[in-house]
């Protein structure tokens, strides 16, 4: 019995110091966090964002730098929202936080047709309520908790939908220049946070108070990365790796590559060659 439970202890040790290097490898890689940042962590009492706050905390203790951290919860409005959860959790850890209440969740069910979709507007709306909040509070970063599977999952549903090669990169600036968005987790194993979650028995409040049906395109495309996964295993972090490693000349897109300049390329190539060629005749 014993045995079993230093095994499970050992396990549970290399599963945090993994999130905690792939964390740190991610902020160091994208200039994610710097001296004096004033980080706004997005809570939504899911896994992931929890995990986000749980490694946050950690690497803040240990960091060469000094940063703030303070968690922000955005209450939708969602009924059957357990107010409570989170002001416990965060009070219990000592961790700053603001609760943000904002109606979107009527705003969402007026607006939508019997029957649609309610996550693009809903998640639309939670993004603008929490960009502005960042702005008042005088946060320097908004981070937000999506992972690994979150990055490849929206890489094939805007090639499959949206006609474009496009994914969450690890650090954004908004629109309107305003935040600047950071994704910690970006390296990190959607498997490995559910199992740490689970391990730190975070108090989880379900995503699905709202009565909406989760997004079909997206499910069926987490799917699809699961099944290739278990058929090929590795292959997931082979596709990330591609969405670091990109090739503008092996793709088609004319504004990140001149294909029109390749003649003048080949002339100047073409050159530089001969140069070469008649400094070395001549030295010979
Ligand atoms: S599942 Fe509900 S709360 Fe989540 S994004 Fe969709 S509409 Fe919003």
């Amino acid at each position: 019995m014993q045995a079993s439970t230093d095994t499970q202890k050992l396990e549970f040790n290399k599963l945090q110091k993994r999130l905690r290097r792939q964390v740190g490898n991610a902020i160091i890689d994208y200039g994610m966090i710097h001296e004096g940042d004033k980080v706004m962590v997005c809570l939504s009492g899911g896994k992931d964002s929890y995990t986000m706050l749980e490694i946050l905390l950690n690497l803040q203790r240990n960091a060469p730098v000094n940063f703030e951290l303070v968690a922000v919860n955005l209450d939708q409005k969602q009924p059957g929202f357990p107010e409570h959860v989170l002001p416990e959790y965060l009070d219990a850890k000592g961790v700053a936080y603001h609760i943000l209440e904002r109606d979107t969740y009527s705003v969402v069910k007026e607006k939508t047709p019997e029957g649609k979709t309610t996550c693009a507007l809903c998640s639309r709306l939670r993004r603008g309520s929490l960009y502005g909040y960042a702005e008042e509070i005088g946060a320097t970063k908004v981070a937000l908790g999506h992972h690994r599977e979150d990055i490849l999952e929206t890489l094939f549903l805007n090639m499959f939908f949206g006609g474009s090669l496009k994914s969450m990169p690890p650090k954004l600036l908004s629109d309107d220049g305003k935040n600047i968005v950071i994704r910690p987790l970006a390296y990190c194993r959607e498997a490995d946070i559910a199992e740490f979650s689970q391990r730190m028995a975070f108090p989880i409040i379900p995503c699905n108070l709202c009565g909406s049906q989760p997004n079909m395109q997206r499910q069926n495309v987490k799917a699809m990365l699961a099944e290739w996964e278990a058929k090929f295993p590795g292959r997931l972090e082979t596709m990330f790796k591609a969405v670091t490693n990109v090739a503008p000349s092996q793709l088609a897109d004319r504004e990140l590559f001149d294909f029109e300049g390749l003649e003048a390329k080949q002339r100047q190539m073409r050159e530089t060659r001969i140069d070469t060629l008649d400094l070395l005749a001549r030295e010979a």
